[in-house]
């Protein structure tokens, strides 16, 4: 009964039920073709099916294709496609929440100070940004893999990793990150809402290089400069206008139906998934 609770209200609404554990795992398993290439990729069905719509979809709508046991996808390549299966072997070891979510237990809201003061970070080894640059890079292709086959909470576990992850560096997002973004991902994104606020509010221009806010903006798509100018126009206009004060929840970049609170009590849980998803992206390649 309580695992059923935790599902319906963490938003899943699969053919699978309940959440899988190792316990309780079906052993069928599928093979996903990846990428042109079509490199081969066994998964067990129904922990695909859980977590992805899409591939619910696919393997178990009324449009699948009778025993159908192999499924491709061309528009990932297979070392993302990797990555997203590192987090998705995870989930089944994630622990069960039970009880009644109350406000005591929401509260205070997870912050970056918070949940990243466990975090081990690589940055400091990091003084001209090379690795940020490139670990963001790899978070954004998993959450475009995310948009594509509707996997809600890997792009919520990516955008807490990105999120705190920038925190901490003291980085911006790269130009071609941005670009990479809004190419792939609907203006609407969380993603793309995130480098909004981030060139709005974190962007520090370094005083007297010219040339950075030149070869920046030059590469940055127009959109993205119109809502950033427009955020601090209104700002300069108005001094009353202040900070959002959600800028370091977690919370605000998840695209939530109507599980916020029960996101919210699961924050401390996933930081080890947040963890283990930037540290591996930051060493491997
Ligand atoms: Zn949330």
């Amino acid at each position: 009964m309580k695992a059923h609770l935790v599902d319906e209200l963490s938003g899943m609404a699969s053919t699978v039920k309940e959440r899988p554990s190792f316990l309780t795992l079906s052993q069928k398993t599928i093979t996903v073709e990846v990428g042109e290439e079509e490199k081969p990729f066994i998964v067990h069905k129904d922990l695909l099916c859980y977590w992805s719509k899409y591939f619910d979809k696919a393997l178990n709508g009324p449009f699948k294709e009778g025993g159908k046991d192999t499924i491709a996808i061309t528009d990932v390549p297979p070392v993302v496609f990797a990555r997203f299966l590192q987090w998705l072997y995870a989930q089944p070891s994630m622990p069960l929440l039970g009880g009644n979510i109350t406000q005591e237990r929401v509260e205070p809201q997870a912050t970056v100070d918070t949940i990243g003061s466990t975090w081990r970070l690589p940055t400091q080894a990091d003084p001209e940004g090379h690795i940020y640059t490139k670990t963001t890079e790899k978070l954004l292709e998993l959450y475009i893999l995310g948009d594509r086959y509707d996997i809600r909470d890997l792009m919520k576990d990516v955008m807490s990793a990105l999120m705190i992850y920038g925190a901490l560096s003291d980085w911006v997002l790269a130009p071609e990150t941005a670009v990479l973004a809004f190419d792939n991902l609907p203006r609407s994104s969380p993603f793309c809402r995130y480098v909004v606020y981030t060139y709005a509010y974190a962007w520090r221009p370094k005083p007297n290089l010219d040339n950075e806010v030149r070869e920046r903006n030059e590469a940055m798509p127009p959109e993205l400069l119109y809502e950033v100018m427009t955020i601090n126009i209104r700002r300069v206009i108005d001094p009353n206008i202040e900070e959002p004060k959600d800028l370091e929840d977690p919370c605000r970049y998840h695209d939530h139906d109507d599980e916020a609170r029960w996101c919210r009590a699961q924050l401390p849980q996933r930081m080890m998934v947040w963890n283990e998803i930037v540290n591996r992206l930051c060493v491997d390649d």
